[in-house]
């Protein structure tokens, strides 16, 4: 019944729409139709809007395109510029490259230049004389080829070797004096030495006049070449070679406010004039006769060691006045036994005194009491172990004290024993700075080179070498030396017009101790010194030569 109900209500509702449905059409009809009109006109209105719009649009496009196209170019001239930047910089970077390569070529290429050109003054000045010196040099031989060998004079012109032109044109090289100068002068056969060797190129270079020269070039005769004038003092080197005689030793003399050499001999001698004839004889001689031991020798200094061993303790002890030692005759350290020289008993003494009586206990005894390093520090001062000045060939001195090395060694060093050796060259030159206040000159044998006339070529003048010890160090030994004279072993040098300072030494040789080679160190006019002198004699029969004998005469022979 209800369906009934609601169907019935339903059918009038759809009657009464259908019965207002032909106006409500229409209605609707004109509506939509309105409605379309609308939207058309919209449509066309919104067609127009978009119609104004897209022109511009398009003209944007456009805009758009070239821009991009002219963003293009400029990207396209970018990267060109971009390209050429870099091109550029590469080819700066390429071009300061090479300018770099070319500074450095040119640097490389100025410094072989000017190293060329040092080299080039360093042979001509320096090394061609050493190289020209060379006995093989054949330059040498073009030079003497070319010239006549100058001379060798003494310090007051005496001749001590010349060259003789023959007849037939030889030369002859000829020594006035024969054996007394002939290690210190040498010889020009069978190879050179001495002041022959060192000075062979100035005696081969000739300062004539040039005038001359030039027309000796042209007449092509010799030149003649260069003069050296020595320091020698040919008495002084007379004397020396008489006194020692007929033994083997040698003596070296020397001025110690210039450095000047004034007189080296050597013994056994032999003719320098005779040398190409006694050749084999002379080389194979056991006695190497040919051996300036002057310079070359090697002996224990002895007692005169002592002054390197006074001056260590003096370096060592600020009141070295005070020092006292009692002197039994003998001394003990380690198995060793030190007597004193022909078993003398000193007894008590001050080391003024263990200086003067060249005590061998109390310098044993001082030896022990030093610092062995400080002790080979001023060996090597006084030029032990050392180069030395020398204007001749020499042979280093030796000190081979150890920190290690036992009380024996060490008291047989403190007496110039042990090991250490010492030429009578290189004893002159600290004797010779003790009598300077401490300063050695440079020693030298040529006082001046002249040309053939006789005028100047060059002077040399002295120069110091360095100093070996302070003044007062050098003032207190020297005041020992004196006592040496004065009162101790060297007295019999005391009592003349001159004063002397100095040394006496007797080295053994043997365990015998019959051989034993005889010193004298010394200085003379003690205030202001004149010369200095060093003496050696080996194998001395101590009855008829010494050392201070030797010196003596030498002194003499300055003063009388
Ligand atoms: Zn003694």
């Amino acid at each position: 019944m209800k369906e009934k109900g609601h169907n019935k209500r339903g059918e009038d509702e759809l009657d009464l729409r259908l019965q207002s449905r032909p106006e409500e059409h229409r209605k609707e009809e004109r509506r939509k139709e309105e409605r379309r009109k609308e939207e058309s006109a919209d449509r066309k209105s919104r067609s127009v809007r978009q119609q104004k719009q897209t022109e511009p649009l398009r003209d944007l496009d456009q805009e758009l395109k070239s821009l991009h196209k002219r963003e293009a170019h400029r990207d396209k001239d970018r990267r060109a510029r971009r390209e050429q930047i870099r091109k550029e910089r590469e080819e700066a970077r390429l071009k300061k490259k090479t300018d770099k390569e070319l500074v450095r070529v040119t640097y490389l290429f100025v410094t072989l230049f000017l190293v060329m050109i040092g080299y080039l003054v360093y042979f001509n000045v320096v090394k061609s004389k050493d190289i020209i010196n060379s006995p093989y040099n054949v330059r040498q031989d073009l030079m003497a080829g070319r010239v006549v060998r100058g001379k060798i004079l003494d310090s007051t012109g005496n001749v001590l070797a010349k060259t003789v032109v023959n007849e037939d044109g030889s030369e002859s090289r000829v020594y006035p004096y024969g054996e007394t100068y002939a290690h210190v002068i040498g010889y020009t056969d069978k190879g050179k030495a001495g002041l022959e060797l060192a000075q062979n190129f100035n005696m081969l270079t000739s300062n004539a006049f040039f005038l001359e020269k030039i027309v000796k070039e042209m007449q092509d005769e010799k030149n003649i070449g260069d003069n050296i004038v020595t320091t020698l003092n040919t008495e002084l080197q007379q004397v020396a070679e008489d006194a020692l005689g007929n033994n083997k030793g040698a003596v070296v003399v020397m001025e110690p406010s210039t450095g000047k050499i004034l007189a080296m001999v050597s013994k056994p001698g032999f003719d320098p004039n005779k040398v190409a004839q006694n050749w084999d004889q002379l080389n194979s001689s056991s006695d190497s006769v040919l051996y300036n031991r002057a310079t070359m020798g090697q002996y224990a200094p002895g007692s005169t060691f002592k002054i390197v061993s006074a001056l260590e303790y003096l370096r060592e002890n600020e009141d070295p006045d005070s020092f006292t030692h009692d002197c039994q005759g003998e001394i003990s350290a380690d198995g060793t036994t030190i007597h004193c020289f022909n078993n003398a008993v000193h007894g008590q003494e001050t080391l003024k005194d263990a200086m003067a009586n060249s005590c061998n206990t109390a310098f044993s005894s001082i030896g022990l009491s030093l610092d062995k390093a400080k002790w080979k520090s001023t060996a090597d001062k006084l030029l032990f172990n050392s180069k030395l000045p020398s204007p001749l060939p020499y042979k280093s001195s030796k000190f081979a004290l150890e920190k290690n090395s036992d009380s024996g060694k060490t008291m047989m060093t403190a007496i110039g024993q042990g090991d250490t050796l010492v030429s009578p060259y290189h004893m002159a030159l600290i004797t010779s700075a003790i009598a300077n206040g401490g300063i050695l000159m440079k020693p030298y044998l040529v006082d001046e080179i002249t040309n053939y006339t006789g005028q100047s070529v060059k002077k040399y003048m002295p120069e110091k070498y360095g100093e070996l010890m302070t003044s007062q160090e050098a003032a207190k030994l020297s005041e020992y030396m004196q006592a040496v004279v004065e009162y101790g072993t060297g007295k019999s040098l005391s009592g003349e017009s001159y004063s002397v300072a100095g040394k006496t030494g007797t080295a053994e040789v043997s365990m015998d101790k019959k051989m034993v080679h005889s010193w004298f160190v010394g200085y003379s006019n003690v205030e202001n010194p004149d010369i200095a002198v060093s003496v050696i004699v080996e194998n001395a029969d101590t009855d008829r030569i010494t050392g201070k004998g030797v010196a003596k005469k030498i002194f003499n022979a300055y003063y009388y």
